[in-house]
């Protein structure tokens, strides 16, 4: 059976047991603080575990594209080593939200596995919880009583597990509850019968793992670590569905699935090493497959690799990869992004977002790859270079502060740091390294942490009722509140039965503003969604949270959004108008004082592409469009009207459309009546982010008018200066031809002064084993001087030896120049000689064999380090 084939079997199978099919959820999270990737099919449905929204279908079923490399399931260095981890996997799942729980979820796994894929019954092994004393939770007597049932012929295949393996937590605090994981033995008669397979289940053998795990939440974690029951029960589940091809295709490692098979014959084709010949190679090749996947799936969710956070995750998959593939395949050159269409071939299908990105997710690898290997170049150069300083001092270990700030700033990985080493016997002071990593990561884990106290519900709520389209001021009741400590400061989240503050989503920034009772007044300094939760952001916690409260938005500032959320769209349409119907939304940012919009574009805006696009969005503002607003339409007919929808973004089932003349919309923000409001846009910036993705910046209304003004005032300063208001141009022109002329006058006054100091240096010269040795301080401003010295002596003699030195302000300069057949018949180098007196004026420099020079401290230096050069040459 085809992997599509098996992926389309699972979702068969659930719909007939009355299921929902629904869509992956983005796989790069954007509205969840303590998450930055999709690591389980559960994550999309947290709020409903949360009781913070209710399902549309109490029983669905998907295929989730998941994403292990940090946090909690980080399995990023298993990753090529073993053939059954991937940083990016896809997880079946099927859910009961208060529905059906342990009978039904165990009879269906237990039917599709063993009755529809025929995967015998004494292949398989399932786990109950064996219970706890420390949280008072009994075994798990219903579900093995169920598991009993269907392992008819084979009772001893149902096991107890512990704590570790068979309570499933989602995280500090939150939903939890005991569950069942099921466990396959792939290994052959012969090795069966030495060893049972029981005895492997969860012991990290690489032909007895896990496939499926049944989670059956029926608690709720409180921060005082009690567990309470939870009212209803649900079901959640999860199958690595590329473990189940590959027992189901008959293989033993899931790189021998037709998933990854096309994609490892490109890798082999375009380096020529071929799978199953040598197990480092092999590794490389896994290892390149997998991060191919993960990188080119987060860049169609629109997650670029970049410095920080999400993105500099990806940008250490995508580096893992390239060096794998630099240290076992011997690829030098960028190749992976060359792997883009075997990928799209397999996966296109069922994950459009894939297809339609495929060619700026090769622009951007490729652009990544470049970038890494000449790290890797550089680095290289530079280990080199320590190894020499090293054997010089005698040593034989690097310190690990030093290897840490390879691989940290560098991007320089450590165990090629160590390769190195032992290439020149020499050794890295591990420990040291691996302190220096610690230390880092506690660095920023302290950074990241939040560390949030239980809800305390002060009434019971139903969702929170977003008023902020109509109103910015609301009398409002507080639902509940919690304390929150971000690095070592505590503010309060509160929630509200409902709200006129925006909270941050799309772009734009959450509302400011307050809250105020009869006795306090309280500032709301943010507001942000955590899924689908408002949460405003408070200075301190109300002294009477069950009073009624007044919430009132700073009107200013959500003017001053509106406008430039308004213009975003504006901006967009615009871009779309002049360049190309290719341009596609890439992100945003809209704040009260600019907006920031990126796109995808191949070039550079020329200056006249820029005005067009403030022409148009400028008079669309003139022609004072009015807001138009479509709610709760489908997100079918919301694209047939002409509104795009991103990739990358989760829409629900109903969307809203926001409409100003031509420009339509998918969007939940914030904006003007009429487009008049916004007064003016002026575009201030214009660059590149990443490979095809472009940048904008504008401002709008008081904010373009203020740029505008100041940009004005500097021209009118700089027309007082030239006292020439008239005309600037014709006075900066005048300005720049005086000084050409001037410069001139002074190129050929610092000749005269060479040629002046040529003749001193050679009546003074000395012959010292028949070379004439030159040398003197010369009365010169410009380095340049000393160069031009040096290079008329290279010129007229072919057996000299130059050192000069100057001070300039209060910096020294030394020119060494060599004759070019001193060089060849004596092995003579400049720099060998400036490296040996640049001490003398606090300095250092390099060069050339015939022409080195050095920049100083100490200008005082000069005379000896010439003296040092006579001593040098005589010594030779
Ligand atoms: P393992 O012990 O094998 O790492 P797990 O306990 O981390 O698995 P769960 O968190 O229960 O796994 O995830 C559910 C299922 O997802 C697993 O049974 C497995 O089939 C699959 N899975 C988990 N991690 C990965 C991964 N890194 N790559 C591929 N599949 C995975
Ligand atoms: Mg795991």
């Amino acid at each position: 059976m085809k992997a599509h084939e098996l992926r389309q079997s699972f979702f068969e199978f659930f719909r007939s047991k009355g299921h929902e099919i629904v869509s992956s959820a983005p796989m790069v999270i954007k509205n969840d603080p303590t998450l930055m990737f999709t690591n389980a099919g559960m994550n999309q449905f947290k709020d409903i575990f949360l009781g913070n929204s209710q399902p549309g279908s109490t029983r669905v079923a998907n295929s989730q594209k998941c994403l292990r490399v940090s946090g909690k399931h980080n399995d990023l260095e298993e990753v090529g080593h073993d053939t059954y981890h991937h940083t990016m996997f896809e997880m079946l799942g099927n859910w009961s939200f208060g529905d059906y729980f342990k009978k039904e979820a165990i009879a269906w796994a237990w039917e599709f596995l063993n009755a529809k894929l025929g995967i015998p019954e004494d292949r398989l092994y399932a786990t109950i919880f064996e219970g706890s004393g420390d949280d008072n939770v009994p075994r798990d007597d219903e579900a093995y009583k169920y598991w009993q049932k269907c392992f008819r012929n084979s009772p001893g295949h149902v096991l107890e597990g512990s704590k570790k393996d068979n309570f499933w937590e989602m995280g500090e605090t939150g939903p939890c509850g005991p569950c069942s994981e099921i466990h396959i033995d792939l290994r052959n008669d012969r090795e069966r019968k030495v060893t049972a397979g029981h005895e492997l289940v969860n012991k990290g053998h690489p032909q007895v793992i896990e496939i499926w795990n049944l989670v059956f939440i029926q608690y709720n974690r409180k921060s005082d670590n009690s567990l309470e029951i939870l009212p209803s029960k649900h079901v959640d589940t999860g199958m690595g569905f590329e473990r189940l091809c590959m027992i189901v295709q008959g293989k033993k490692s899931n790189y021998d699935t037709d998933i990854f098979q096309s994609v490892i014959s490109e890798i082999s084709a375009l380096t020529g090493k071929k799978y199953g010949t040598s197990e480092s190679c092999d590794i490389a090749l896994r290892v390149i497959a997998d991060h191919l996947r993960a990188i080119a799936f987060s860049i169609a969710d629109r997650q670029l690799p970049s410095n920080n956070k999400a993105g500099y995750v990806i940008r250490r998959i995508l580096r893992r990869a390239v060096r794998y593939g630099y240290n076992y395949l011997d690829m030098e050159e960028p190749f992976i992004y060359r792997l883009v269409p075997a990928l799209v071939s397999v996966m296109g299908d069922q994950y459009p977002e894939l297809a339609s990105s495929k060619d700026q997710i090769s622009r951007i690898i490729l652009e990544e790859e470049s970038a890494f290997l000449k790290t890797l170049g550089k680095g290289l150069k530079m280990i080199s270079k320590m190894i020499i300083d090293l054997r010089n001092e005698g040593k034989a270990e690097l310190p690990g502060k030093v290897a840490f700030e390879l691989y940290d700033t560098y991007g320089f990985p450590v165990d090629l740091t160590q390769l190195i080493l032992k290439e020149n016997d020499m050794q890295l002071d591990i420990k040291g390294f691996e302190n220096e990593m610690k230390s880092q990561k506690e660095r920023s884990r302290e950074d990241a942490s939040l560390d949030a106290g239980d809800w305390k519900i002060v009434r019971e709520a139903d969702d929170t009722i977003f008023t902020g389209y109509e109103n910015t001021r609301e009398e409002i009741l507080i639902s509940k509140y919690r304390k929150v400590k971000i690095k070592g400061k505590e503010v309060c989240h509160l929630v509200f039965n409902k709200t006129p503050f925006y909270a941050e989503s799309g772009g734009q920034v959450g509302d400011t503003g307050f809250i105020s009772s009869k006795n306090e007044k309280i500032e709301i300094t943010d507001t942000i969604k955590e899924n689908n939760l408002i949460i405003h952001v408070a200075k301190k916690v109300p002294s009477e949270p069950s009073n009624s409260f007044i919430a009132e938005v700073d009107t200013q500032k959500r003017l001053m959004i509106a406008n430039n959320h308004t213009a975003t769209h504006l901006i967009h349409f615009a871009l779309r108008a002049v360049l190309g119907k290719h341009v596609e939304q890439k992100g945003s940012l809209v704040t009260p004082d600019r907006l920031r919009f990126d796109f995808s574009h191949f070039s550079k805006l020329s200056r006249d592409e820029i005005l067009k696009v403030e022409e148009i969005t400028n008079r669309m503002i003139r022609e004072n469009h009015q807001k138009h607003v479509i709610e709760n339409i489908s997100l079918k007919k919301a694209q047939s009207m002409g509104a795009m929808a991103l990739f990358g973004e989760k829409y629900g089932e109903s969307v809203r459309v926001v409409e100003f003349g031509d420009s339509v919309e998918l969007c939940g923000g914030i904006h003007v009546e009429s487009t008049s409001g916004i007064g003016i846009i002026k575009i201030i910036a214009e660059g590149a982010i990443a490979s095809g993705i472009r940048r904008i910046e504008a401002v709008t209304d008081g904010k373009a008018y203020e740029y505008i003004n100041e940009k004005l005032a500097a021209v009118e300063e700089i027309a007082s200066l030239l006292k020439s208001p008239g005309n600037i141009k014709e006075g900066v022109e005048k300005l720049i031809a005086e000084n050409n002329s001037l410069r001139k006058t002074i190129e050929k006054y610092q000749a005269q002064v060479a040629l002046s100091s040529l003749k001193n240096l050679t009546d003074n010269a000395i012959n010292i084993k028949d070379i004439q040795f030159l040398s003197g301080q010369i009365d010169t401003d410009s380095a340049e001087t000393l160069k031009t010295i040096a290079f008329e002596i290279r010129k007229s003699s072919e057996n000299s030896i130059l050192v000069i030195g100057a001070a300039i302000g209060n910096k020294a300069s030394i020119v060494v120049m060599v004759s070019d057949k001193l060089v060849k018949t004596k092995n003579l180098s400049a720099v060998d000689i400036i490296k040996e007196i640049s001490v003398e004026i606090n300095g250092g420099g390099g060069g050339q064999p015939f022409l080195a020079t050095a920049g100083g401290k100490n200008p005082a230096g000069i005379s000896r380090a010439i003296k040092k050069a006579e001593e040098f040459v005589r010594k030779m």
